[in-house]
């Protein structure tokens, strides 16, 4: 196929973004005749292969797809780690053409570019890529996750991180609330997505009492047909008097206009990047609000994709989700010890896990 490497980064201080990002490594990949753009970042491996989700998106510009993939990146390598992975952090980002291609082959010609790596970074689905893609790219390597379980694959990740977030949210209530249940704690979801939905599953079997609110109605109507929830307006979902709020939809959701108005205690939800800045993690823990971090929580999905590398195990994988609780719980406990924000307390963790496995 004639692979090509080269750096396709023009005017940007490569080596300088890898050292402002702790990195690691990052390969590319050219291939003209199916368009293929790739790059492939590796931040951290001292924990194991690096893995993370590949993303098919279009940029704006080459350096846009390049900072995308080392922030992402390096989210991987700390949501790994503290989840307990024997994986570090990766991420690919392809960038996707803006003229006709031909999408097989430029999977293909992914899934050969991975095999180069030998195993130094396994893929899964991301944004703009599915499971029909995994399966291409399964024909040229077997370093890649999230495929079909009738091939050994773990399916939908959403209910596994559903699962981590309810126990992430039973270890605050117990933390916050003192509560040792979840039976008429009031949670408002934000987002009753892939994993909204299956969240106020759990929630309401636990005997949760729901808001919801969603863009899309029918969402939101189902979560309120399907467990009794009551639904509001999605400007108003943050202020509801409750116990828990928890953002399931997009990112920077905790920000200066959302925070003022939260009367909840706990911030406990599935949605990556929750924090618009990190001053807003301080602003939370000033409040005496207890906020999850969100790659601490959120790790359900990631576990079961892990479990599917030493080949697929559901109870495995749902026993180590689990464990999300205690891991909420020591963050919880160490916050409010040093009073530091949860946030910080996440990162630290996960430092004293990286220089614990480089001595090693
Ligand atoms: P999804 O797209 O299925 O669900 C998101 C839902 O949020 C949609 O129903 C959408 O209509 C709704 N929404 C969008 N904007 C909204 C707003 N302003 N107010 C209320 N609702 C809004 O996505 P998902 O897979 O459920 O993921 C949800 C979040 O969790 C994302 O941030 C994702 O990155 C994160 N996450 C997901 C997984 C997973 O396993 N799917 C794992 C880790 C993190």
């Amino acid at each position: 196929m004639g692979l090509s490497f080269r750096w396709y980064t023009r005017g940007m201080d490569v080596f300088g973004k890898l050292s402002q990002y702790d990195f690691g490594e990052v390969h590319f990949c050219l291939d003209k005749s199916t368009g293929l753009k790739a790059i492939v970042a590796i931040h951290d491996s001292r924990l194991g292969p690096a893995l993370g989700g590949c993303r098919f998106i279009e940029y704006d510009t080459d350096d846009a797809a390049y900072i995308d993939a080392l922030r992402l990146a390096r989210g991987m390598t700390y949501k790994a780690a503290l989840a307990g992975l024997a994986h570090g952090g990766g991420k690919s980002v392809l960038i996707r053409p803006k003229q006709r291609f031909d999408r097989v082959a430029l999977f293909r010609a992914f899934g050969n570019f991975i095999e180069n790596l030998r195993g130094h970074y396994i893929t899964a689905e991301d944004s703009g890529t599915g499971l029909e893609d995994m399966e291409i790219i399964r024909t040229q390597t077997k370093h890649v996750t999230g495929i079909d379980p009738s091939h050994g694959g773990s399916g939908d990740p959403s209910p596994f991180t559903a699962l981590g977030v309810r126990r992430g949210i039973e270890a605050c209530v117990k933390f916050k609330l003192g509560r040792n249940s979840l039976e008429g704690v009031h949670v408002a979801v934000q987002g009753v997505g892939h994993v909204g939905y299956y969240l106020c599953k759990e929630l309401h079997a636990a005997g949760a009492k729901l808001t919801v609110a969603d863009v899309d109605k029918l969402k939101s109507e189902r979560a309120q047909r399907e467990f009794g929830a009551s639904v509001v307006d999605i400007n108003d979902v943050a202020k509801v008097h409750c116990d828990v709020f928890a953002p399931c939809a997009l990112g920077a959701g905790l920000n200066d206009d959302t925070i003022p108005h939260l009367h909840a205690r706990i911030v406990a939800g599935a949605a990556n990047n929750q924090l618009a800045e990190p001053r807003h993690g301080d602003d939370l823990h000033a409040r005496g609000i207890l906020y999850a971090p969100d790659y601490a929580i959120n790790a359900g999905g990631l576990v079961n994709v892990a479990q599917e590398v030493k080949g697929y195990d559901a109870t495995a994988a749902r026993e180590r989700t689990l464990k999300i609780y205690d891991t909420i719980w020591e963050i919880a406990e160490r916050s409010k010890k040093v009073n530091a924000p949860t946030y910080k307390v996440a990162d630290i963790l996960v430092e004293e896990k990286l220089h614990a496995a480089a001595k090693r």
